[in-house]
């Protein structure tokens, strides 16, 4: 391929450092292509995720688990609980992993602790780093040049995983699909008095959910989901009494709270993109998809995406055909479409029939929960799809590297 004037060359070029663009790094360079990351050092993020099965699989097939598994805690039940205090409420379910024969549907673990594990992974593969925001990307027939401060890169195809303002996106005229919900999620780190006992606990309010998420020893997580003024009002709050309030919201469960330094607020939106790929790029994680944090999809998508697109590139790469093509972009968005959307239409669902004030779609909500408390096999394929999708299990998914 063509060399830009004084720039640097590689196969895949992957924009932005985030998990989702860390992972795909790591899997492209672990299956031997030559890998360029383009990513400014990461923000700090007090957030934490929930690794559901699959994707704890995928990092521990890319050797990043090791470093993590300190950090994490184990998922082991998920009670959802209804806590509106309107005339039809539904019924309080609980999720067991051992239920669908696992030890666990995955684990809870701080962001700061993921980027550091998946940065000490990509450094050992030597993945070489341009530090420094990518400033444009332009396609042609026979590659993508990519712009940087101090010069051009040159490469094959540009794996686009630099969030929810993607340059990436705009550069391949990709239009989105946006919803903007009413609701901000205030998230915040907490230590109480009472084990949780692996068991994450979603109350269902009016507002949206107030999700606690086991972290090791005697934390939490917590993502609160509430009315953009309640969410600044519990935010101005001083660590001892917004502790009390929030112990008040999770009806004491895990008894006396403290709240950890660092606090999150975030407007709560639905984007998806029109297309996955297009004009020698490749989207993955929120460039590609943002869903309410709701059911723990966001991320777990983003590294399926991640997988994805490293297995497509390493099985074109073996048959010695460009990795950019227009076919493997099809192959990519056509492996990638019903695996989010779906996602992004049940969090969607799950979302609004807690916002709604209309009766029968409530009553829907109960029924459907009744059901699902009711019928083992109904519950047990529910949880099985939530945490290992029968239509997109890429091959670092099921321990197998790409
Ligand atoms: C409150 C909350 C809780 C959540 N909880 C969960 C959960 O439990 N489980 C789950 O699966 N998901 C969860 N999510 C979703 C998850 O946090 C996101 O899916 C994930 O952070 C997205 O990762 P990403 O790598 O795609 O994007 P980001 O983390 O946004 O990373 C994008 C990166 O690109 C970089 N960048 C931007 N522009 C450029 C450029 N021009 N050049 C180079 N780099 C650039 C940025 O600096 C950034 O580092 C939650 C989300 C929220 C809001």
């Amino acid at each position: 391929m063509s060399t830009a004037p004084e720039g640097k060359t590689a196969e895949v070029a992957v924009i932005g450092g985030g998990p989702a663009g860390l992972v795909s790094a790591i899997a492209l360079a672990a299956a031997g292509v030559d890998t360029l990351l383009i990513a400014p050092p990461a923000e700090d993020d007090h957030r934490t995720t929930a690794l559901l099965a699959g994707s704890v699989t995928a990092l521990a097939t890319l050797g990043v688990w090791d470093a993590c598994l300190p950090h994490a805690a184990p998922l082991v039940s998920i009670r959802l609980i209804d806590d509106t205090r309107r005339l039809l409420r539904a019924p309080e379910v609980t999720f067991a992993a051992a239920e669908i024969g696992l030890d666990t549907f995955g684990h809870n673990i701080e962001n700061r602790h993921l980027i550091a594990a998946l940065q000490g992974r990509a450094a050992q593969l030597n993945i070489s780093r341009v530090a420094a925001p990518a400033l444009a990307v332009a396609s042609d027939h026979a590659g993508a040049t990519v712009t940087l401060d101090d010069g051009l890169a040159r490469v094959r195809l540009v794996v686009g995983a630099d969030g929810q303002h993607s340059l990436c996106r705009a550069a391949a005229g990709i239009g989105t699909n946006r919803y903007a919900y009413p609701q901000n999620a205030l998230t915040l780190n907490l230590r109480h008095g009472r084990p949780h006992q692996a068991a994450a606990t979603e109350f269902h309010t009016e507002h949206g959910p107030f999700t606690l998420v086991p972290l090791p020893d005697r934390r939490s997580s917590l993502v609160c989901v509430l009315d953009p003024e309640t969410a600044q009002d519990l935010n101005a709050m001083t660590g001892p009494a917004l502790a009390e309030e929030i112990e008040r919201r999770a009806h004491s469960l895990l008894g006396r709270m403290s709240v950890e330094p660092g606090r999150g607020l975030f407007p709560l939106t639905a984007e998806s993109a029109d297309s996955a790929a297009r004009a020698r790029i490749a989207l993955v994680g929120e460039a590609a998809h943002v869903l309410p944090p709701i059911g723990a999809q966001g991320l777990n998508l983003g590294l399926r995406d991640g997988a994805t697109i490293a297995e497509i590139v390493a099985d074109v790469r073996r048959r010695n055909l460009d990795v950019g093509a227009p076919e493997v972009l099809a192959r990519y968005n056509a492996q990638r479409r019903a695996d989010v959307m779906s996602r992004t239409v049940a969090v969607d669902m799950l979302n609004r029939s807690l916002l709604t004030g209309f009766i029968p779609a409530q009553a829907m909500r109960g029924l459907s929960l009744y059901l699902v408390d009711r019928i083992d096999p109904l519950r047990r394929a529910l949880m099985r799809e939530g945490v290992a999708p029968t239509m997109s299990q890429p091959r670092l998914m099921r321990g197998e590297m790409v």
